[in-house]
């Protein structure tokens, strides 16, 4: 590692131009002045590199030295990870504030994992055995719900010679490996992995598994993969919050990484403060006991942010490569591309649309590239997820702007949070008629295969439903209720229990919080029973008022607080009502 020092020329805010700098590359780590703020070379012209600094820049001035590391912008990667605060350059947030108070000082120099605290380590593979990076030499239990493998590192293979079992610092030999040349190589726990690119796999696979949520209106109107990419906007008080709790809470996802920008000072410190009180329904435990959370306060500067989604994304790849399906919630892309804007600014490029960089689509679609169902590097042939969800939060709602534009084209499922929607608390206040997924056609066949053939035709069913209340709602408002014809009276009471019932979903509600498919499926039939022996009385001239008012349809609406561990069989019970209630009606 060749040093370079350089002299700082300029500084701007977060962008300090250095001269003296021709041998130092793009992307190399940089400390700046005798604090050694951490900076990072994103622009270099002749020989002057244009650093951006994730510390505060105050009190420095020309003259001072910049020394290149030689290194790109790495995490550390190995036990420890789970239940870590970090800030955008992965510096413990816990042990930051013990060196430098309730403020973040400047130029404290933290690792990101602790390095003397010994692991249990457990050997997996045998002396003989051959290696490939991606294969597993061992494991440590990190905690009660995370089995942390220690893999072989890129750039290593080989014969076992050696594999030891006992407590070990990450920094410490847990086996040897003789390489292809001949040479001994000492293994540890400890990797590091430069930020700004995927990590490596073999394969990118077609993902067709949902991401089950237990959330109603996202599993059956709006699914997403197991490595699939989303877009949430969320205007102030849509309960953007709630159903990134939800989702991670619920998510069929074995590891979450949540990366916060907050704007305001308070937003990272809610979510610093409550994800620490969510239990992991599953297993009664603290949810933080599979999640990392990676947060940008306002104290610290635009650059810090700029840099924390892909910090993010590394560690989700480094669970997705143990064979983790993993989800990473990005709040919000929108602060993140205004950190974006800001540092192209002070380098004054060409501005694009409002003012961000012209390369602003190109930055984000690298970031949920790395999205994806991936089959893992190892010779066990498996698999591994990360599942990105981004949260957008255009101004007054508005997604026309460039963020939002530039997400859509991207994602391959949009839940459009509504305001309106949330003011008349219908929860959550995802607008269906605007959403979509991408992915629910090449889901089909799982659905079919694992919850029944019903599923597809009813989510389809239900969609048009939907739909055809929106058109009718059209008519309503022009000439009155008394218009419609009895069937497409029956479809908006239909609809509207679809909307009211089915829909909406109380996440505070003990049993409702959480709906399985088959659920969810019992849950549809129930509705569409009701819809097709409804279309088949009014055939037989039966009012649509005393269809309306039939009593079953209470029951219909409280199935949602049907346990599903102990009242499965009141859905056939329900059923049955339906239908004995019709036949009363028809005579
Ligand atoms: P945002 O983060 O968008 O500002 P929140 O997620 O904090 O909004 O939601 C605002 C309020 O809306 C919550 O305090 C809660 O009362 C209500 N709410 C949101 N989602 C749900 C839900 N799924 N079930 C019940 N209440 C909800």
């Amino acid at each position: 590692m060749s040093e370079v020092k350089g002299k700082v020329i300029k500084v701007s805010g977060p962008l300090i131009v250095a001269g003296g700098m021709s041998d130092c590359k793009m992307f190399d780590v940089v400390k700046v002045a005798s604090s050694h703020l951490i900076g990072e070379v994103i622009e270099l012209r002749g020989d002057k590199a244009s650093i951006q600094v994730y510390e505060e820049t105050g009190g420095i001035g020309p003259g001072e030295e910049v020394v290149s590391t030689g290194a790109p912008l790495s995490v550390e990667l190995g036990p420890g990870l789970i239940e870590s605060m970090f800030d955008g350059i992965q510096r413990p947030l816990n042990k930051m504030r013990e060196k430098g108070g309730d403020r973040i000082a400047r130029g404290v120099e933290v690792t990101a994992l602790d390095h003397d605290k010994k692991w249990k380590f457990n050997p997996t593979a045998k002396v003989g055995d051959r290696l490939e990076p991606g294969d597993e030499v061992g494991y440590v239990q990190e905690n009660v719900l995370v089995r942390h493998s220690i893999m072989i590192p890129v750039g290593t293979a080989g014969e076992l010679t050696e594999v030891y079992d006992g407590e070990y610092t990450i920094d410490e030999p847990i086996a040897k490996i003789r390489t292809d040349s001949g040479e001994i190589k000492d293994v540890i726990m400890l990797q590091r992995c430069a930020v700004r690119k995927g990590r490596p796999y073999k394969e990118k696979l077609s993902p067709s598994m949902p991401l089950v949520t237990g959330q109603r209106v996202i599993d059956t109107l709006f699914p997403i993969t197991k490595g699939g990419v989303a877009a949430v906007p969320g205007p102030f008080g849509s309960g953007k919050t709630v159903v990134q709790h939800q989702l991670a809470k619920w998510a069929d996802a074995e590891i979450i990484v949540y990366v916060g920008c907050g704007e305001r000072g308070n937003e990272m410190t809610d979510v610093l403060n409550e994800f620490p009180e969510l239990v992991d329904p599953k297993t009664g435990e603290p949810l933080m006991k599979r999640t990392i959370l990676i947060a940008n306060t306002s104290d610290m500067p635009v650059a810090a942010r700029e840099a924390s989604i892909y910090t993010g994304i590394t560690i989700a790849e480094y669970f997705r490569d143990m064979g983790y399906n993993v989800a990473i919630m990005a709040d919000s892309t929108s602060r993140w591309a205004e950190a974006l804007r800001e540092m192209s600014g002070r380098l004054e490029e060409m501005p694009g649309e409002e003012g961000y960089p012209a390369y602003l689509s190109s930055r984000l679609a690298e970031f949920y590239e790395r999205a994806g169902l991936v089959k893992v590097l190892g010779q066990t042939g498996k698999t591994g997820s990360v599942t990105a969800i981004g949260a957008v939060s255009p101004p007054g709602g508005d997604l026309s702007e460039p963020v939002s534009q530039a997400t859509l084209r991207i994602v391959k499922v949009f839940w459009g949070l509504s305001a309106s929607l949330a003011y008349k608390r219908h929860f959550p206040a995802i607008d269906w008629l605007q959403s979509y997924s991408l992915y629910a056609g090449r889901m089909e066949e799982w659905y079919d295969q694992n919850i029944g053939s019903e599923w597809n035709p009813l989510r389809k069913r239900v969609m048009a439903i939907l739909q055809e209340e929106a058109g009718l709602d059209e008519i309503v408002r022009l000439v009155g209720m008394d218009a419609l014809g009895a069937k497409d009276r029956l479809t908006m009471e239909v609809a509207k229990t679809i909307r009211e019932d089915y829909l909406h979903q109380n996440a505070f509600h003990e049993i409702d919080t959480y709906a399985s498919l088959n659920k969810q499926l019992r849950m549809l039939k129930l509705i569409n029973t009701f819809y097709n022996l409804g279309l088949a009385a009014l055939r037989e001239n039966v009012d649509i008022e005393d269809i309306v008012e039939l009593p079953v349809r209470e029951k219909i609406g409280r199935a949602k607080y049907i346990d599903e561990k102990t009242e499965m069989d009141k859905f056939d019970e329900i059923e049955a009502e339906i239908k004995s209630e019709f036949k009363a009606l028809i005579g």
